[in-house]
C-alpha cells in the first residue's frame, strides 16, 4: 500500500514547488523507498501541449507519449526514473473524463456536479499511481497557489483523501516563502501564516512546513512558525537559496526532512541515505576545470523556461566533462548573413534549437551554414536538425529554394515534408508522433560512437520529417542519415562526417537527461566543443 504526500504552495508562484517535490523524492529515493512524483495542474487546457512556451515553458514529453508539465522533467532528471501519462493532470483532462461519461449516461438521472464527480474523479487519479504496486511513496504536486479557485478542487479532494485514509498514510507538504524585507533587515513570517490560515478555511492541515527564505531562519522564527501554524517544531523545514537546483536535496536533508517524513508515516528509518553519485556530480559542477561556450539559436531565448531541458542537459553533460558550460542564448530572428559571424565567432559549439512555424527560420539557417563551413562542432535538435538538412540542400545541392512544407507548403524542393500518417490529421491536442520510438544507428558513425550502441530509444515531438525522396542525393554529396527507424525507415540522425562534429537529430535527446546519466549526446558536444577550443590556440596540426 504506497503513501501518499501532497504538496501545496502559499504565498507565491515560482517557489520551486517542483523541486522541492523531486528533492524529497530523491531524498526518498536514497533511503531505499520507490518513489514517483505526479503533477496536477489546475488550468483548462487537456494537457499543455497546444501552449505557446512564453506562456508555458518547455513541453516535457515521457516516453508513453504525454505531452506534459516542464516539472516532470526536474522529477525525471532527480530521480532518474521514467514518469508516463498518469503522472499529469489537467483540470481540462479531469472534466473531459466527467463530461465523456456524462455523455456515456454513466451519471444517468443524476446531477453531475464539482463535488462529489469531478473531485471523484481527481481522486481516482491521485490515486491511480499508487495502487499500481510499484511505487512505496506518491508525492502529488498541486500546481497553483493555495487561494487560486482554480486549486479549489484539488485541495477539497486532498482533504478527502485524508479522511478517508489513515492518518500515517498521507502527508501535506506546504511551501511558502519568508520574504526578506531589506530596510527592516527582516525575515517575515507573515505571510506564511496568512497562506497555512487560508488552507486550513479549506481543510487542510499542514504537517510538514516548507520555508523558501534568502538567509537563514532563527531558531526563534521556526518556533513561531510551528506554534502560530500549528506545526512539529522539527517540521518547520529552511529551503535556503543555493547556487543550483541540484543542491536542493542536500540543503534540504540537513533539515532532516527524510526522517521527519519517514516518522510521520511509519517507514522503517534503517537506511541510510546513498548520495554519494550526488554528491559526486555536485562536486564535479561546483569545480570546473575549464570552460566552453555554447551557443543556443532558438527564437524563445528571452524565457529560460522554454529550453528547461536544454540548459539541464547541458548542466549535466558539463559536469561529466569536468568544465563549465555557458550557454549563450542567440535569437534567430536577429542572425542574418551579415552579423553572424560577430554572433557566433566566438562560440566553441552551437546548439539549434526545436521549435513550430517561420519565426526566425532563416536565422537559424544562416547560422548553420556558418558552424558548417567553418567546422564548428554542431547539434541540431528537432526544427535544428530540418534546418540543417534545408541549408545543406539550398547551399551544398544548389536548390535554392529548399524548404520545409512546414514553412512553405509550395516550395519545389520539400527536403523536410509532413510525415504520411500526419497528412489527414485536423485536430492539433495530442496529435503529433509522441513518445519514444527506436532508431538505429549506422555502424562507425558519430551517433553510434556517443552512444556506444547501435541500438537505442528516444522521445518525439514533430509532425514533419526528412524527406527520403532526397535521400540518395544528400548521401552522395556527404550528408548522411547516420540513424533511421528499423520500421518506417524515417530518419532520425544526420551527420556530415567530413564536418569534425556535426550532428542533427530529429527526436528529443534533452528529455532523457538526467544526473546519473548525462545525455551522450550532450557529453559529447561538450566534448567537441572542448576540442575546438583547444584547436583554436594550439596549431591545427598539433590538436587533438
Ligand atoms: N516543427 C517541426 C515539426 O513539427 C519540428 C518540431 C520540433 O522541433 N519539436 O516537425
Amino acid at each position: 500500500m504506497a503513501k501518499y504526500i501532497f504538496v501545496t504552495g502559499g504565498v507565491t508562484s515560482s517557489l520551486g514547488k517542483g523541486i522541492f517535490a523531486a528533492s524529497l523524492a530523491k531524498l526518498l529515493q536514497s533511503r531505499g523507498l520507490r518513489v514517483t512524483i505526479q503533477k496536477f495542474d489546475p488550468y483548462i487546457n487537456v494537457d499543455p501541449g497546444t501552449l505557446n512556451p512564453y506562456e508555458h515553458g518547455e513541453c516535457y514529453v515521457t516516453e508513453d507519449g504525454a505531452e506534459t508539465d516542464l516539472d516532470l522533467g526536474h522529477y525525471e532528471r532527480f530521480l532518474n526514473t521514467p514518469t508516463s501519462q498518469a503522472n499529469n493532470v489537467t483540470t481540462g483532462r479531469v472534466y473531459q473524463t466527467v463530461i465523456n461519461k456524462e455523455r456515456e449516461g454513466a451519471y444517468l438521472g443524476k446531477t453531475v456536479q464539482v463535488i462529489p464527480h469531478i473531485t471523484d474523479e481527481i481522486k481516482r487519479r491521485m490515486m491511480l499511481l499508487g495502487e499500481s504496486g510499484k511505487y512505496d511513496i506518491v508525492i502529488t504536486e498541486i500546481g497553483g497557489t493555495v487561494g487560486d479557485i482554480e486549486a479549489l478542487p484539488y485541495i477539497e479532494t486532498v482533504r478527502q483523501i485524508r479522511w478517508e485514509l489513515e492518518e500515517h498514510e498521507t502527508l501535506v507538504c506546504h511551501l511558502t516563502l519568508i520574504p526578506y524585507l531589506k530596510s527592516a533587515k527582516e525575515l517575515k513570517t507573515k505571510p506564511t501564516q496568512h497562506s497555512v490560515k487560508e488552507l486550513q478555511t479549506i481543510g487542510l492541515r499542514p504537517d510538514i512546513l516548507v520555508c523558501r527564505t534568502e538567509y537563514p531562519m532563527t531558531d526563534e522564527m521556526r518556533k513561531k512558525l510551528a506554534l502560530f501554524c500549528n506545526v512539529d517544531k522539527n517540521s518547520v523545514i529552511q529551503m535556503l537559496d543555493v547556487d543550483t537546483i541540484y543542491a536542493v536535496p542536500l540543503e534540504v536533508q540537513k533539515e532532516q526532512l527524510d526522517d521527519t517524513v519517514l516518522r510521520k508515516l511509519h517507514l522503517p528509518n534503517k537506511k541510510v541515505a546513498d548520495l554519494a553519485q550526488w554528491k559526486k556530480f555536485l562536486s564535479k559542477l561546483r569545480n570546473p576545470k575549464g570552460e566552453v561556450r555554447i551557443g543556443l539559436v532558438g527564437k524563445y531565448i528571452e524565457l529560460q523556461d522554454a529550453y528547461k531541458s536544454i540548459h539541464e542537459s547541458f548542466i549535466h553533460a558539463g559536469a561529466a566533462n569536468n568544465l563549465k558550460v555557458v550557454v549563450e542564448p542567440i535569437h534567430s530572428e536577429h542572425i542574418n548573413e551579415k552579423n553572424v559571424k560577430q554572433k557566433l565567432g566566438h562560440l566553441h559549439g552551437i546548439l539549434v534549437a526545436p521549435g513550430f512555424g517561420n519565426r526566425g527560420i532563416e536565422g537559424k539557417i544562416t547560422a548553420i551554414k556558418y558552424v558548417r563551413e567553418n567546422n564548428i562542432p554542431f547539434f541540431g535538435i528537432c526544427l535544428g536538425m530540418q534546418c540543417a538538412v534545408i541549408e545543406y540542400a539550398r547551399n551544398v545541392l544548389g536548390m535554392k529554394t529548399a524548404h520545409s512544407t512546414e514553412m512553405s507548403p509550395k516550395t519545389k524542393f520539400p527536403v523536410i515534408d509532413m510525415m504520411e500518417e500526419q497528412k489527414t490529421i485536423k485536430k492539433k491536442g495530442g496529435t503529433m508522433r509522441l513518445g519514444a520510438y527506436k532508431c538505429t544507428l549506422q555502424k562507425g558513425s558519430l551517433a553510434a560512437k556517443l552512444y556506444h550502441n547501435q541500438n537505442i530509444s528516444e522521445r518525439h515531438r514533430h509532425r514533419f520529417e526528412f524527406n527520403n525522396l532526397y535521400l540518395e542525393q544528400f548521401e552522395k554529396s556527404g550528408m548522411k542519415a547516420t540513424g533511421r527507424n528499423p520500421e518506417s525507415g524515417l530518419v532520425e540522425v544526420v551527420e556530415i562526417p567530413a564536418n569534425k562534429h556535426f550532428i542533427g537529430v530529429q527526436y528529443h535527446p534533452e528529455l532523457k537527461s538526467t544526473v546519473d546519466n548525462p545525455h551522450p549526446l550532450f557529453v559529447g558536444l561538450v566534448k567537441a566543443a572542448k576540442e575546438y577550443k583547444l584547436s583554436l590556440v594550439k596549431p591545427a596540426s598539433k590538436a587533438k
